[in-house]
Protein backbone atom coordinates (compact mmCIF):
# COMPACT_ATOMS: atom_id res chain seq x y z
CA UNK A 1 0.00 0.00 0.00
CA UNK A 2 1.53 3.69 -1.18
CA UNK A 3 0.97 6.31 1.55
CA UNK A 4 2.56 8.67 -1.09
CA UNK A 5 1.24 12.25 -0.91
CA UNK A 6 -0.71 11.49 2.40
CA UNK A 7 0.44 13.64 5.08
CA UNK A 8 0.58 12.14 8.13
CA UNK A 9 0.14 13.86 11.21
CA UNK A 10 2.49 11.93 13.81
CA UNK A 11 2.01 13.13 17.67
CA UNK A 12 4.58 14.90 19.65
CA UNK A 13 5.20 13.16 22.67
CA UNK A 14 2.85 15.09 25.11
CA UNK A 15 -0.19 14.09 22.96
CA UNK A 16 1.30 11.14 22.93
CA UNK A 17 1.37 10.13 26.64
CA UNK A 18 -1.88 12.17 27.33
CA UNK A 19 -3.53 9.51 24.61
CA UNK A 20 -2.15 7.16 26.97
CA UNK A 21 -3.35 9.19 30.35
CA UNK A 22 -6.50 9.07 29.01
CA UNK A 23 -6.94 5.47 28.14
CA UNK A 24 -5.45 4.60 31.36
CA UNK A 25 -8.34 6.47 32.64
CA UNK A 26 -11.37 4.53 31.30
CA UNK A 27 -9.81 1.94 34.00
CA UNK A 28 -11.18 4.37 36.69
CA UNK A 29 -14.08 2.77 39.04
CA UNK A 30 -15.47 6.46 40.14
CA UNK A 31 -18.02 7.84 37.61
CA UNK A 32 -18.18 10.84 39.22
CA UNK A 33 -14.73 11.83 37.52
CA UNK A 34 -12.62 9.25 35.57
CA UNK A 35 -8.86 10.52 35.89
CA UNK A 36 -5.80 9.07 34.35
CA UNK A 37 -1.99 9.10 35.33
CA UNK A 38 1.16 8.43 33.32
CA UNK A 39 4.66 9.04 34.84
CA UNK A 40 7.37 9.65 32.42
CA UNK A 41 11.25 10.54 32.73
CA UNK A 42 13.31 9.88 29.42
CA UNK A 43 10.11 9.20 27.16
CA UNK A 44 9.73 6.18 28.81
CA UNK A 45 6.68 5.35 31.35
CA UNK A 46 7.29 4.42 34.57
CA UNK A 47 4.05 3.99 36.15
CA UNK A 48 0.40 4.62 35.40
CA UNK A 49 -2.08 5.35 37.84
CA UNK A 50 -6.39 5.62 37.50
CA UNK A 51 -8.44 6.18 40.41
CA UNK A 52 -10.11 3.40 42.15
CA UNK A 53 -10.83 1.76 45.68
CA UNK A 54 -8.42 0.55 48.04
CA UNK A 55 -7.31 -2.58 46.79
CA UNK A 56 -10.12 -5.32 47.89
CA UNK A 57 -12.50 -3.25 48.70
CA UNK A 58 -15.78 -2.76 46.59
CA UNK A 59 -15.76 0.09 43.59
CA UNK A 60 -18.35 3.27 43.76
CA UNK A 61 -19.47 0.90 39.90
CA UNK A 62 -20.47 -1.39 42.62
CA UNK A 63 -21.42 -0.17 45.87
CA UNK A 64 -22.36 3.76 45.30
CA UNK A 65 -19.97 6.46 46.27
CA UNK A 66 -18.45 7.52 49.47
CA UNK A 67 -19.47 10.95 49.64
CA UNK A 68 -18.50 13.57 51.91
CA UNK A 69 -18.36 17.68 52.16
CA UNK A 70 -19.58 17.29 48.22
CA UNK A 71 -16.65 14.85 46.88
CA UNK A 72 -16.23 11.08 46.64
CA UNK A 73 -13.91 9.74 49.45
CA UNK A 74 -13.97 6.06 48.26
CA UNK A 75 -10.81 5.97 45.75
CA UNK A 76 -7.27 6.53 45.57
CA UNK A 77 -6.68 9.04 42.96
CA UNK A 78 -4.98 8.14 39.69
CA UNK A 79 -2.01 10.50 40.42
CA UNK A 80 -1.19 8.75 44.39
CA UNK A 81 -1.97 5.47 42.33
CA UNK A 82 0.55 6.04 39.70
CA UNK A 83 3.15 7.14 42.75
CA UNK A 84 2.77 4.01 44.91
CA UNK A 85 2.45 1.57 41.89
CA UNK A 86 6.17 2.99 41.48
CA UNK A 87 7.25 2.27 45.04
CA UNK A 88 5.50 -1.08 44.87
CA UNK A 89 7.53 -1.55 41.64
CA UNK A 90 10.84 -0.04 42.95
CA UNK A 91 10.70 2.89 40.45
CA UNK A 92 12.48 5.36 40.70
CA UNK A 93 10.47 8.73 39.87
CA UNK A 94 12.21 11.43 41.29
CA UNK A 95 12.76 14.12 38.45
CA UNK A 96 10.03 12.33 36.27
CA UNK A 97 6.77 14.11 34.54
CA UNK A 98 3.47 13.50 35.08
CA UNK A 99 0.66 13.15 32.37
CA UNK A 100 -2.59 13.90 34.25
CA UNK A 101 -5.71 13.98 32.74
CA UNK A 102 -7.31 16.70 35.27
CA UNK A 103 -5.47 18.68 37.55
CA UNK A 104 -4.58 17.61 40.37
CA UNK A 105 -6.03 18.15 43.71
CA UNK A 106 -4.47 19.70 46.90
CA UNK A 107 -3.41 16.30 48.04
CA UNK A 108 -1.94 14.67 44.59
CA UNK A 109 -0.31 17.92 44.24
CA UNK A 110 1.68 17.81 47.33
CA UNK A 111 2.34 13.59 46.58
CA UNK A 112 3.38 15.22 43.20
CA UNK A 113 6.09 17.56 44.89
CA UNK A 114 7.25 15.68 47.27
CA UNK A 115 7.87 12.60 45.24
CA UNK A 116 10.57 14.95 43.02
CA UNK A 117 8.32 15.11 40.05
CA UNK A 118 9.16 18.24 38.18
CA UNK A 119 6.64 18.52 35.47
CA UNK A 120 2.77 18.22 35.37
CA UNK A 121 1.25 18.17 32.32
CA UNK A 122 -2.54 18.38 32.90
CA UNK A 123 -5.62 17.42 30.33
CA UNK A 124 -7.99 20.03 31.77
CA UNK A 125 -8.18 22.19 34.96
CA UNK A 126 -10.29 20.24 37.44
CA UNK A 127 -9.86 21.91 41.17
CA UNK A 128 -7.55 23.67 42.98
CA UNK A 129 -6.01 27.24 41.68
CA UNK A 130 -3.67 27.14 44.44
CA UNK A 131 -1.29 24.73 42.88
CA UNK A 132 -0.23 27.16 40.30
CA UNK A 133 1.24 29.65 42.63
CA UNK A 134 2.65 26.64 44.59
CA UNK A 135 4.31 24.89 41.68
CA UNK A 136 5.97 28.33 40.45
CA UNK A 137 7.50 28.62 44.09
CA UNK A 138 9.21 25.52 43.80
CA UNK A 139 9.96 25.38 40.45
CA UNK A 140 7.58 22.43 39.35
CA UNK A 141 6.56 22.93 35.28
CA UNK A 142 2.62 23.09 35.01
CA UNK A 143 1.67 22.89 31.71
CA UNK A 144 -2.14 22.98 30.84
CA UNK A 145 -2.32 20.56 27.30
CA UNK A 146 -5.46 22.27 26.06
CA UNK A 147 -3.90 25.28 25.65
CA UNK A 148 -0.39 23.87 24.49
CA UNK A 149 -3.12 22.17 21.79
CA UNK A 150 -4.93 25.51 21.31
CA UNK A 151 -1.68 27.05 20.51
CA UNK A 152 -0.28 24.41 18.02
CA UNK A 153 -3.99 24.64 16.24
CA UNK A 154 -3.30 28.14 16.12
CA UNK A 155 0.32 28.02 14.35
CA UNK A 156 -0.77 25.36 12.26
CA UNK A 157 -3.50 28.06 10.92
CA UNK A 158 -1.02 30.94 10.49
CA UNK A 159 1.35 28.54 9.00
CA UNK A 160 -1.13 27.19 6.63
CA UNK A 161 -1.27 24.01 4.92
CA UNK A 162 1.88 22.02 5.78
CA UNK A 163 4.46 21.49 3.42
CA UNK A 164 5.43 18.31 2.08
ZN1 LIG B 1 -17.13 7.54 43.73
ZN1 LIG C 1 -6.15 13.94 43.78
Amino acid sequence: MSTEGCPRHRVSWDEYFMNIAREVASRATCDRKHVGAVIVRDKSILATGYNGSIRGLPHCDEEGHLIEDGHCVRTVHAEANAIVQAARHGMRIDGSAIYVTASPCWGCFRLIANAGIVKIVFGEFYRDPKIFDVSQRIGIKLVDFSKMTAKAVEAAKASGPPAA
